[in-house]
């Protein structure tokens, strides 16, 4: 079968710590054009617009979106109208309702979208699953503590509405969960705004399973020193720590399982794998949480954020 030929839109810094080396990689990609701003890719055709791109080249078969979220719809309905695949960067779009608008035309066009959930193919998580589909969980505590100012320097739109701020990270920690635990829903939520941004720096989180099941999360940017992406589970075959953003997982203090991280390579095979199969991959259960806790969640200003 011939590559699916493909273009991507917003090339900045996921686009090449990631994106390019995965397709560059697989066989079932061969990478046509670019359309960004100001961004380009070294032999490869570039358009500053999706509109320029689309008109001038037919061949494109998929595009993958890798602008900021609040970017996002705009060029996803104008790649689904022409007819094309979609591989949406996480979080799929600024809201609920835009990404269910463009699931609904996916299936209008017979195309494929995909919401992309790049943490939950990190290496230990399908072992974590099976841990605890194999046990009784008493409680889990995710901790996703980072320093924005080493992770995401100079990047404006993750401060302004619609960036997620914290939950830019946070949501893969809810990407995870969202995939190994029985669905939860949130009782109650304290979000931390500095008093000159519009997004959140700190969040607290607590849900529960309708078995009751207590899950505490607690996600901060303004973690220095040792960074933080675990998720703890307390179980009756013991504790369980799934560590490193699910890269390594522990139980009663002893890693049992680890593997070589490939989390964006996982992604494009399952993309050419709904694509080969004409179906669309959209679990929105980790945005509709971050909604929530917009919708219930305290508020509270804190100290500013200057870069
Ligand atoms: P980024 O470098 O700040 O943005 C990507 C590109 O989008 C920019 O280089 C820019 O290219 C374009 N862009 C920026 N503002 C735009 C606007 N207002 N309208 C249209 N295009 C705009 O961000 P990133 O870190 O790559 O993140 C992009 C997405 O990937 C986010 O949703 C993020 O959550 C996700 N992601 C990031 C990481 C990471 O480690 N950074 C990891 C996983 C997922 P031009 O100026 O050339 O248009």
């Amino acid at each position: 079968m011939s590559p699916i030929n493909l273009a991507i839109v917003g090339v900045g810094k996921i686009v090449r710590d990631q994106h390019l080396p995965s397709i560059e990689n697989n066989s079932d990609f061969k990478l046509i054009a670019t359309a960004s701003r100001h961004g380009t890719v070294d032999g490869i055709p570039a358009f500053t617009s999706i509109e320029a791109m689309l008109d001038a080249v037919p061949g494109i078969d998929a595009v993958s979106l890798c602008m900021p979220p609040q970017y996002r719809y705009e060029a996803a309905y104008k790649a689904l109208e022409a007819g094309k695949h979609v591989f949406l960067e996480k979080p799929p779009g600024a809201t609920l309702s835009e990404v269910a608008d463009l699931e609904a035309l996916a299936k209008t066009k017979h195309v494929s979208l995909f919401a992309s959930w790049h943490s939950r193919y990190a290496p230990a998580i399908e072992a974590a699953k099976a841990f605890l589909a194999g046990t009784t969980i008493k409680s889990v505590h995710v901790i996703w503590k980072e320093d924005v100012r080493h992770w995401h320097p100079n990047q404006e739109w993750i401060w302004q509405a619609g960036g997620l701020g914290v939950f830019d990270p946070g949501i893969n920690a809810l990407s995870i969960v969202t995939h190994i635990l029985p669905p939860l829903f949130l009782t109650g939520a304290v979000l931390e705004f500095p008093e000159n941004r519009d997004s959140p720096i700190a969040a607290d989180l607590q849900f529960k399973s309708g078995q009751g099941l207590a899950v505490h999360a607690e996600f901060d940017w303004r973690q220095t020193g040792k960074q933080s992406w675990d998720i703890v589970a307390e179980t009756e075959a013991g504790q369980m720590v799934l560590s490193e953003g699910g890269s390594k997982l522990s139980v009663n203090g002893e890693l049992t399982f680890t593997a070589p991280e490939a989390e964006y390579p996982s992604l494009y095979r399952r993309f050419a794998e709904i694509v080969k199969a004409g179906t669309s991959d959209v679990d929105l259960a980790p945005l509709r949480h971050v909604a929530d806790a917009f919708m219930l969640g305290k508020r509270k200003f804190v100290e500013a954020f200057h870069d």
